[in-house]
């Protein structure tokens, strides 16, 4: 019975629910039990009595990044000081971690470095691809796609004065008829940062090829949450940030990939001296150095990349599918939670149902969203709102457990029942949300 009963209840969390058997905490508990990753929480520091369902935003502060920073702080930067470009390896601190985050997505060394921020990455590589393809005036993206992207590609097409234009696609089932000769580049995220529904990444990849295009794959929500191949995809280019799922802190650096038969192709616009053949010889020409390093600018923020490397080791102790596959069953388990216990709140499951074609988070859509988080964020069960009517839940694998969902949706359950999201304090709409 002990060995059978997690097993009866995996058919419940992939959907076989056939028979409507409640759901129990002991059920969850059960399968807390037999999970492969549960020893991963413990690397993670996450605040007493609080669910934390916003790793879709900011992951949680790995435990030994305050000793790390404080070695950092008191040995390399009062100590060694300027020496420590060297000797604590300051100056390669982008590479050595561009190749560590290119076996989370699939990529080779040398095709990845940590720098910047994902929107300036972005706006690196747009121009860099642009100026590739001559006489190519589209840029192929979506209609709703995170804002930041969409903004950079305003901003790219506003400095190439009209010779540029953006086609934003209303329907994601239409992107890829969207692309065709016209086409310079496709930039796409392939979780949506809204519904979590996926994009056919192989499909759209594929048909921008076919057509000589380039494409730019923005991980933002994919990179720590599920299997990326890079490689694989043949994908020639891709951003991303580190302090969503990857733990990387906030605010931490992102990095950008390009294909390794590109990179000497391609020149960013941001033409800072870290991108230079030879920084040191400090000559008054920019030419860019070889591979990889051209897309640099400029001083790095060591203190963040010191940081957010602690978030990119405990990644790397996992494998990539592990943490899919439970993933997929949290987010299953969740949608058939809803289901059961807040039937009758008038909730509508935003995202996609069949866990292939979701990301690592579950959004919910109400009329109320903003004030049921706020609700929800007072008992400790952490989420976030997106204008006008969305809350998501996002699931972290590593520091998650099935009982912290069963948990989670228990509160849900006991806030709709008691109206207490209607009360004044949980209308006052924060800065942030
Ligand atoms: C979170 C996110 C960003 C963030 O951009 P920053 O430059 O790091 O602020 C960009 N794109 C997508 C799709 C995101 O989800």
């Amino acid at each position: 019975m002990v060995l059978l009963l997690p097993i009866y209840n995996w058919f419940l969390v992939i959907g076989l629910n056939e028979n409507n058997m409640p759901l129990t905490l002991a059920d969850t508990e059960a399968l807390d039990l037999v999970d492969p990753l549960k020893n991963a929480k413990s690397e993670f520091s996450i605040p007493e009595n609080t669910i934390y369902l916003n790793s879709n935003s900011l992951g949680v502060m790995p435990k030994a990044v305050p000793e790390r920073i404080q070695d950092f702080t008191t040995r390399e930067w009062s100590n060694d000081l300027i020496g420590s470009w060297n000797h604590n390896k300051w100056f390669e601190a982008p590479y050595r971690i561009g190749d560590k985050i290119a076996r989370i997505i699939g990529a080779s060394d040398s095709e990845v470095v940590a720098t910047d921020c994902a929107s300036i990455n972005l706006y690196k590589l747009v121009v860099a691809a642009l100026n590739a393809r001559p006489g190519r005036t589209r840029i192929v993206t979506e209609a709703g796609n995170f804002p930041t992207d969409l903004y950079m590609l305003q901003s790219v097409a506003e400095s190439f004065a009209g010779d540029v234009e953006i086609v934003a696609v209303q329907d994601r089932n239409k992107i890829i008829e969207e692309i065709d000769e016209r086409t310079a580049l496709v930039v796409l995220t392939d979780v949506h940062y809204k519904t979590s529904h996926l994009l056919d990444r192989k499909a759209i990849t594929e048909r921008t090829h076919q057509h000589g295009a380039l494409i730019l794959w923005d991980l933002c929500h994919s990179a720590g949450a599920l299997p990326v191949d890079l490689n694989e995809l043949e994908a020639d280019l891709a951003v991303g940030c580190t302090y969503k799922y990857l733990s990387g802190g906030p605010g931490a650096p992102g990095f950008i990939f390009v294909a390794k038969h590109l990179q000497n192709q391609l020149t960013q616009p941001l033409q800072g001296w870290w991108g230079h053949a030879e920084p040191f010889k400090f000559v008054d020409d920019y030419a860019p150095t070889e591979g990889i390093g051209r897309f640099l600018c400029s001083t790095q923020s060591v203190l963040a990349l010191t940081a957010m490397e602690v978030g990119i080791d405990v990644f790397l102790k996992y494998e990539m599918k592990d943490i899919r596959r439970k993933s997929q069953k949290l987010g299953q388990l969740f949608i058939e939670l809803i289901e059961e216990r807040c039937a009758g709140f008038q909730f509508t499951i935003a995202s996609p149902r069949d866990p292939e074609q979701r990301g690592s988070h579950v959004a919910l859509a109400h009329d109320n969203a903003y004030a049921i988080m706020q609700a929800l964020i007072k008992h400790k069960v952490i989420g976030d709102f997106r204008a006008p009517d969305t809350i998501r839940f996002g699931f972290s694998p590593l520091y998650m457990s099935y009982a912290d969902i069963w948990n989670a949706v228990t509160i849900l359950e006991e806030v709709m029942q008691t109206a207490q999201w209607d009360r004044k304090e949980f209308q006052i709409v924060n800065s942030v949300t």
